[in-house]
């Protein structure tokens, strides 16, 4: 089974998305985390790949497509496992691509108010060392990015009844438990 799991900025993804990996035979592809490690590479492309993300915004779809292509392609998937995407689609455009590749079975969207979510990465800030959890206007821009051009790939998947929505704003481990039921 290949899952998707997404919501907002601070929602628990990268956190659940590891619990799962490490304990279940999903294969994580993190697009955050192959940005991040792109954007420390020293070559142009890195550079320009951190102010992109230092700034809150998207890396444009053409690259991360053909990136994520060329990875899809690498890949070996050992029989009975499936593929968990975190940070991906993240546009429609990434969406409608992924879905001409391979068939994505559920989608799980974490759900939280904003203040909460903000206040939660405030504090992510102060540990993650992330340059996009420390400011409050690029934090606000991640949220206004996610609802222009994320939100839209929930609904493009609820329309194809594969989304699951789950309350995000409880502990690391009932969060995962209700993820557990539906993978
Ligand atoms: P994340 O760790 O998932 O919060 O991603 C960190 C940053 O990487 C995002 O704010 C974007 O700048 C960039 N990024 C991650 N995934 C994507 C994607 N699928 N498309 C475009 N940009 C992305």
């Amino acid at each position: 089974m290949n899952i998707i799991i997404m919501g907002p900025p601070g929602s628990g993804k990268g956190t659940q998305g590891r619990n799962i990996t490490q304990n279940h035979p999903y294969i994580g592809i993190i697009t955050g985390e192959m940005l991040r490690a792109e954007s420390e590479s020293g070559t142009e492309l890195g550079d320009d790949i951190k102010s992109i993300i230092d700034a809150g915004n998207l890396v444009p779809d053409d690259m991360i497509n053909n990136a994520m292509d060329a990875h899809l392609t690498d890949l070996e998937v050992p029989s009975g496992a499936g593929i968990l995407f975190d940070g991906y689609p993240r546009t429609l455009n990434q969406a409608t691509y992924l879905d001409g590749i391979l068939t994505i079975d559920k989608v799980i969207l974490l759900e939280m108010n904003e203040e909460d979510l903000i206040t939660r990465i405030l504090k992510r800030g102060g540990q993650s060392g992330r340059e996009d959890d420390k400011d409050i206007d690029i934090i606000k821009n991640r949220m206004e990015v996610y609802k222009t051009d994320t939100a839209p790939v929930a609904d493009h998947y609820n329309s194809q009844q594969k989304l699951f929505k789950i309350n995000a704003d409880r502990s690391i481990n009932e969060v995962y438990n209700e993820i557990l039921t539906l993978i």
